[in-house]
């Protein structure tokens, strides 16, 4: 469980800040908080789990911060290998993401 206010993490048997006293959310709560707030944006779409690591791991040693969302909803399951997995970054990023990105995949 995180604090929204203060990004403490706490155990799962905390339910309010001790520090600010706001109420915990969870993990993936505080991810899509942190996702709005910082303005991420998509700059790469692929199906291959091990294409996006691969592009991921080449954003971070050039500096960018960079995260995966596999976006495969499990309300509807399907056949074969056809998740929608999406590479963020933050959008002050994704010009410079968009051009390394572009090399890599032609090289
Ligand atoms: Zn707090």
């Amino acid at each position: 469980m995180i604090c929204p206010k203060c990004e403490n993490q706490y155990g799962n048997d905390v339910e309010i800040c001790p520090i600010c006293l706001q109420e915990l959310i969870s993990e993936e709560a505080f991810e899509l908080l942190f996702l709005r707030k910082n303005n991420w944006v998509v700059v790469y779409i692929t199906s291959e789990i091990i294409q996006a690591t691969m592009i991921k791991d080449n954003l971070e040693n050039e500096g960018i911060q960079a995260i995966i969302l596999n976006e495969q909803s499990s309300n509807f399951p399907i056949p074969g290998d056809l998740s929608v997995i999406k590479i963020k970054v933050r959008e002050e990023d994704s010009d410079k993401a968009i051009e390394l990105i572009d090399k890599m995949i032609n090289e």
